[in-house]
């Protein structure tokens, strides 16, 4: 079954392909057209399967669709355990919405906040975080998530044991 098949925008498709793949993977597959119907997905799939583009590519076809508005500012946040995965997601974002006009931030601790202030002042539409990081943030008042539309637990199991659990119940009640 080929990408256009599954419901994706033009735009995404294109920049698919030009990424090099030909066809969605099972957990794309299953995925995709589930959430482009707005649905909440539980995913399970081995590393390497593709789990990333399954859940990056549903919110760049919707927030596509929505014109970037400043004053709204966070659409969708998706919560990582580790920089490293985060910086992974946000390289993804980057290149499948390489034809999309959404702004992109990852942030994450062990790193100066400063250079964060600053991007998340410029917009940011879509936002990668690990949890200590972002409710670091969100004490400042730099980040809001009271327009956040899509939200992402990447690597759940992993992040539950790593002891997040009361990080990650705070987050989910500053959500709409
Ligand atoms: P992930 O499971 O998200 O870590 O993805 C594993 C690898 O599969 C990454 O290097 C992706 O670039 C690659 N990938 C994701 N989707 C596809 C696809 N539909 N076809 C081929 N490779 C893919």
């Amino acid at each position: 079954m080929p990408f256009a098949s599954i419901g994706l925008s033009d735009p995404l498709v294109r920049g698919i392909l030009a990424t090099g793949y030909t066809a969605p993977t099972e957990i794309q597959s299953q995925a995709i057209p589930a959430a482009l119907e707005g649905r909440d997905i539980l995913g399970c799939a081995q590393t390497g399967t593709g789990k990333t583009a399954a859940f990056v590519l549903p919110i760049l076809h919707r927030l596509s669709h929505e014109r970037p508005q400043p004053a709204k500012g966070i659409l969708s946040l998706i919560l990582a355990p580790t920089r490293e995965l985060a910086v992974q997601i946000e390289q993804a974002i980057l290149e499948y919405g390489r034809f999309t006009r959404l702004r992109t931030l990852a942030v994450y601790g062990g790193v100066s906040i400063d250079a964060q202030f600053k991007a998340l002042r410029r917009g940011v539409e879509i936002l990668v975080a690990t949890p200590g990081r972002l409710l670091d943030h969100i004490q400042r008042g730099t980040i809001v998530l009271r327009n956040v539309e899509v939200f992402v637990l990447d690597e759940a199991d992993r992040m539950l044991d790593m002891g997040f659990i009361n990080d990650v119940r705070r987050i989910v009640s500053l959500l709409p």
